[in-house]
Protein backbone atom coordinates (compact mmCIF):
# COMPACT_ATOMS: atom_id res chain seq x y z
CA UNK A 1 0.00 0.00 0.00
CA UNK A 2 1.16 3.77 -0.43
CA UNK A 3 2.51 5.48 2.93
CA UNK A 4 0.36 7.39 4.78
CA UNK A 5 0.59 10.07 7.61
CA UNK A 6 -0.33 9.82 11.16
CA UNK A 7 -3.16 12.42 10.29
CA UNK A 8 -4.25 10.28 7.23
CA UNK A 9 -5.04 7.74 9.52
CA UNK A 10 -6.93 9.27 12.25
CA UNK A 11 -8.82 10.73 9.93
CA UNK A 12 -9.27 7.38 8.08
CA UNK A 13 -11.64 5.68 10.98
CA UNK A 14 -15.23 4.54 10.31
CA UNK A 15 -16.01 2.52 13.35
CA UNK A 16 -15.33 4.86 15.94
CA UNK A 17 -15.75 8.67 16.95
CA UNK A 18 -13.41 11.63 16.31
CA UNK A 19 -12.13 11.17 20.11
CA UNK A 20 -11.31 7.74 20.35
CA UNK A 21 -9.56 8.29 16.47
CA UNK A 22 -7.60 10.71 18.18
CA UNK A 23 -6.52 8.95 21.71
CA UNK A 24 -5.76 6.08 19.05
CA UNK A 25 -1.50 4.54 19.74
CA UNK A 26 -0.72 4.60 16.29
CA UNK A 27 2.60 2.39 15.45
CA UNK A 28 6.11 3.60 15.88
CA UNK A 29 7.94 4.91 13.04
CA UNK A 30 5.46 5.28 10.56
CA UNK A 31 7.72 6.05 7.43
CA UNK A 32 10.03 3.12 8.06
CA UNK A 33 7.23 0.71 7.77
CA UNK A 34 7.68 -1.87 4.91
CA UNK A 35 5.21 0.11 3.21
CA UNK A 36 5.57 -2.04 -0.34
CA UNK A 37 5.13 -5.45 1.78
CA UNK A 38 1.99 -4.23 3.31
CA UNK A 39 -1.75 -4.80 1.89
CA UNK A 40 -2.85 -3.39 4.97
CA UNK A 41 -1.51 -1.71 7.90
CA UNK A 42 -2.43 -3.08 11.35
CA UNK A 43 -1.50 -2.92 14.51
CA UNK A 44 -2.34 -4.01 18.02
CA UNK A 45 -2.56 -0.17 20.73
CA UNK A 46 0.71 -0.36 22.78
CA UNK A 47 -0.84 1.60 25.27
CA UNK A 48 -4.38 -0.73 25.06
CA UNK A 49 -3.47 -4.12 24.20
CA UNK A 50 -7.33 -5.51 23.90
CA UNK A 51 -6.98 -2.73 21.14
CA UNK A 52 -6.35 -3.50 17.62
CA UNK A 53 -6.27 -1.21 14.11
CA UNK A 54 -6.47 -2.15 10.04
CA UNK A 55 -6.32 0.27 7.97
CA UNK A 56 -6.58 -0.32 3.98
CA UNK A 57 -7.15 1.07 0.80
CA UNK A 58 -10.54 0.33 -0.35
CA UNK A 59 -12.63 2.37 -2.94
CA UNK A 60 -9.36 4.78 -3.92
CA UNK A 61 -9.66 6.08 0.05
CA UNK A 62 -7.84 4.92 2.83
CA UNK A 63 -10.13 2.96 5.61
CA UNK A 64 -9.83 2.45 9.02
CA UNK A 65 -11.60 0.13 11.78
CA UNK A 66 -10.76 0.16 15.27
CA UNK A 67 -10.93 -3.76 16.61
CA UNK A 68 -11.63 -5.26 19.77
CA UNK A 69 -9.83 -8.53 21.49
CA UNK A 70 -13.28 -10.60 22.20
CA UNK A 71 -13.76 -11.57 25.65
CA UNK A 72 -14.85 -15.37 27.27
CA UNK A 73 -13.53 -17.36 24.19
CA UNK A 74 -12.27 -20.39 24.88
CA UNK A 75 -9.63 -21.75 23.18
CA UNK A 76 -7.61 -25.32 23.26
CA UNK A 77 -3.89 -24.91 23.92
CA UNK A 78 -3.26 -27.85 21.50
CA UNK A 79 -5.52 -26.69 18.47
CA UNK A 80 -4.27 -24.51 15.41
CA UNK A 81 -6.06 -21.60 14.57
CA UNK A 82 -6.51 -20.19 11.44
CA UNK A 83 -6.60 -16.93 10.40
CA UNK A 84 -9.17 -15.67 8.71
CA UNK A 85 -7.82 -13.02 6.69
CA UNK A 86 -4.23 -14.55 5.32
CA UNK A 87 -5.17 -18.08 6.39
CA UNK A 88 -1.83 -18.51 8.09
CA UNK A 89 -2.14 -21.33 10.91
CA UNK A 90 -0.86 -20.98 14.41
CA UNK A 91 -0.78 -22.33 17.81
CA UNK A 92 -2.07 -20.99 20.94
CA UNK A 93 -2.53 -17.39 20.88
CA UNK A 94 -1.15 -16.96 17.32
CA UNK A 95 -4.39 -15.97 16.35
CA UNK A 96 -7.28 -13.74 18.20
CA UNK A 97 -10.71 -13.21 17.89
CA UNK A 98 -11.49 -9.42 17.31
CA UNK A 99 -14.88 -7.94 17.10
CA UNK A 100 -15.28 -4.54 15.24
CA UNK A 101 -18.38 -2.31 14.90
CA UNK A 102 -20.22 -1.99 12.97
CA UNK A 103 -20.03 1.58 10.88
CA UNK A 104 -23.25 3.94 11.97
CA UNK A 105 -25.87 3.40 14.16
CA UNK A 106 -25.91 0.04 14.28
CA UNK A 107 -22.50 -0.16 15.89
CA UNK A 108 -23.41 3.06 18.15
CA UNK A 109 -25.88 0.25 18.89
CA UNK A 110 -23.37 -2.23 19.61
CA UNK A 111 -23.50 -4.57 16.97
CA UNK A 112 -20.14 -6.13 16.04
CA UNK A 113 -18.52 -7.91 13.48
CA UNK A 114 -16.24 -10.68 14.83
CA UNK A 115 -13.56 -12.35 12.88
CA UNK A 116 -10.36 -14.60 13.56
CA UNK A 117 -6.85 -12.94 12.47
CA UNK A 118 -3.42 -12.96 13.07
CA UNK A 119 -3.18 -11.72 16.64
CA UNK A 120 -0.16 -9.32 15.64
CA UNK A 121 -2.20 -8.54 12.33
CA UNK A 122 0.72 -8.82 10.51
CA UNK A 123 -0.84 -10.74 7.96
CA UNK A 124 0.60 -9.47 5.11
CA UNK A 125 3.87 -10.13 6.31
CA UNK A 126 3.00 -14.11 6.83
CA UNK A 127 1.56 -14.18 3.32
CA UNK A 128 5.24 -13.07 2.16
CA UNK A 129 6.80 -15.44 4.06
CA UNK A 130 8.62 -12.46 5.53
CA UNK A 131 7.36 -13.57 9.27
CA UNK A 132 6.63 -17.24 10.47
CA UNK A 133 4.08 -18.64 12.21
CA UNK A 134 4.88 -21.05 14.79
CA UNK A 135 3.20 -23.49 13.29
CA UNK A 136 4.60 -24.66 9.81
CA UNK A 137 2.57 -27.62 9.17
CA UNK A 138 0.04 -25.96 6.27
CA UNK A 139 1.45 -26.70 2.74
CA UNK A 140 0.29 -23.89 0.59
CA UNK A 141 0.43 -24.66 -2.86
CA UNK A 142 -0.27 -20.57 -3.80
CA UNK A 143 2.38 -18.37 -4.55
CA UNK A 144 3.04 -15.54 -2.55
CA UNK A 145 0.89 -13.47 -5.35
CA UNK A 146 -1.62 -15.50 -5.25
CA UNK A 147 -1.94 -15.74 -1.01
CA UNK A 148 -1.64 -11.80 -1.18
CA UNK A 149 -4.65 -11.43 -4.06
CA UNK A 150 -6.27 -14.05 -1.45
CA UNK A 151 -6.19 -11.97 2.03
CA UNK A 152 -7.10 -8.68 -0.21
CA UNK A 153 -10.15 -10.25 -1.23
CA UNK A 154 -10.76 -11.33 2.13
CA UNK A 155 -10.48 -8.32 3.52
CA UNK A 156 -12.11 -6.75 1.56
CA UNK A 157 -15.06 -9.30 2.71
CA UNK A 158 -14.53 -8.44 6.32
CA UNK A 159 -14.78 -4.80 5.72
CA UNK A 160 -18.17 -5.43 3.18
CA UNK A 161 -19.66 -6.54 6.48
CA UNK A 162 -18.08 -3.74 9.02
CA UNK A 163 -19.95 -1.56 6.59
CA UNK A 164 -22.77 -3.56 5.93
CA UNK A 165 -26.15 -1.66 5.80
CA UNK A 166 -24.65 1.78 5.81
CA UNK A 167 -25.18 4.08 2.47
CA UNK A 168 -21.41 3.91 1.79
CA UNK A 169 -21.30 0.48 2.03
CA UNK A 170 -22.98 0.92 -2.15
CA UNK A 171 -19.27 3.06 -3.06
ZN1 LIG B 1 -3.48 -13.26 9.23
Amino acid sequence: MQPISDKEIRGSFVNCSKGDARRANLPKGLSDLPWDDLDFLGWRDPGAPERGYIVAERNGGVVGVTLRLAQDVRRSITKSTICSICLTAHSGTGVALFTAPRVGAAGRQGNTVGTYICADLACSLYVRGKKRADLETTFETLTVEERVVRAVVNLSGFLDKVFEGTPSAAT
